[in-house]
């Protein structure tokens, strides 16, 4: 965690939100995640972690480093007023993880940046982030402090290929027509989740379900993995929606999709599956779907559920024989 040149140099005084100080308690919450798992709580011999310059890591695998990286604006991607700090921190870390999923990647480490207003609890932030490192299996081996008017988390993490370092990762642009579609589970939670929060009606179960998939989304790194590990041709996570993030697969791919159904999570509008977004679910192309059905099933884990398949008509979308509906969130510039 590096200082900044820019902070408020006519305050040197040290307090317990002091910067460094703040380092320090955040340095020993993320130790204690790692600590948590079979890897090492202490950096091994040759690494660095928090407190340097820069971090140092040893290699994990013998193939290719995946990064990703992704940031959360307050009054942009989470509201304040209905997620908690944790919920912040650890949501912040798992989009990123998301991506690596999305690859086939596995979790290896972490960096994770906090632009703050004054008074924002960093170590509850920081508690968020570390639950989401530890469930992952990742480290969180650095990042950076600053003031700011306005609550941004940036968070970025490095990846490896398990397994067959020699099979590829997963990219959007493997899909060949013909190929199926799946999803690793169903949509609209999150969207369905932040409605009810927003109508205060999400303290209790089932409804409370919903509200935590929109809080706390899960990386399907799991499921990735296993899919690159058994056949599968492309995959995406599903950040803006399924309508928005099928299309950057058919796009990538030069593909066509139809689409026979879409799976609702309970509680969910057939709407907020198809446009919500921030289900982190992964969409997964094969040309064998029986071999990543019964790689699933075998693995004990939720099989994939159906989607359609991909057709040699690229421009073609459709559900249940009509047009795909457009939408999906996008950034304006
Ligand atoms: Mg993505």
């Amino acid at each position: 965690m590096d200082s900044p040149n820019s902070g408020d140099a006519g305050a040197p005084e040290a307090g317990p939100g002091d910067e460094f100080a703040v380092i320090e308690r955040l340095r020993v919450r993320f130790e204690a995640a790692a600590r948590t798992r079979s890897a090492p709580g202490s950096p091994p011999p040759g690494d660095v972690w928090i407190g340097d310059d820069a971090a140092v890591v040893g290699p994990t695998s013998p193939g290719p480093v995946i990064l990703a990286t992704d940031l959360v604006v307050a009054g942009v991607h989470v509201d304040l007023e209905l997620c908690a700090l944790d919920d912040v921190g650890y949501k912040a870390l798992m989009v990123s993880l998301s991506d690596l999923a999305a690859m086939g990647a596995a979790a290896d480490y972490a960096l994770v940046s906090i632009a703050a207003p004054p008074g924002t609890d960093l170590e509850l932030l920081g508690a968020g982030a570390a639950e989401a490192a530890d469930e992952s299996g990742c480290t969180v081996v650095g990042g950076d402090l600053s003031g700011s008017p306005v609550l941004v988390v940036s968070t970025a993490v490095l990846g490896s290929l398990r397994g067959d370092p020699g099979l590829a990762p997963l990219v959007r642009s493997g899909a060949r027509p013909g190929d199926r579609l799946f999803v690793t589970g169903a949509l609209g939670g999150s969207a369905a989740g932040f409605r009810l929060l927003r109508e205060g009606g999400a303290a209790e179960p089932p409804r409370s379900a919903l509200a935590r998939r929109h809080r706390r989304p899960v990386a399907r790194l799991a499921e990735g993995a296993l899919a690159r590990e058994s056949g599968a041709t492309a995959a995406i996570d599903i950040s803006d929606g399924l309508a928005a993030d099928i299309r950057h697969l058919a796009e990538a791919s030069g593909v066509g999709i139809v689409l026979d159904g879409v799976p609702v999570v309970d509680g969910a509008t057939r709407e907020e599956a198809i446009s919500g977004g921030e289900d982190y679910e992964l969409i997964i192309a094969t040309g064998e779907p029986d071999r990543l059905v019964a790689a699933f099933e075998s693995a004990g884990m939720r099989p994939p559920l159906a989607l359609g398949h991909c057709t040699v008509r690229p421009g073609e979308y459709t559900l249940e024989g009509r047009p795909l509906p457009l939408g999906g969130w996008r950034h304006l510039f």
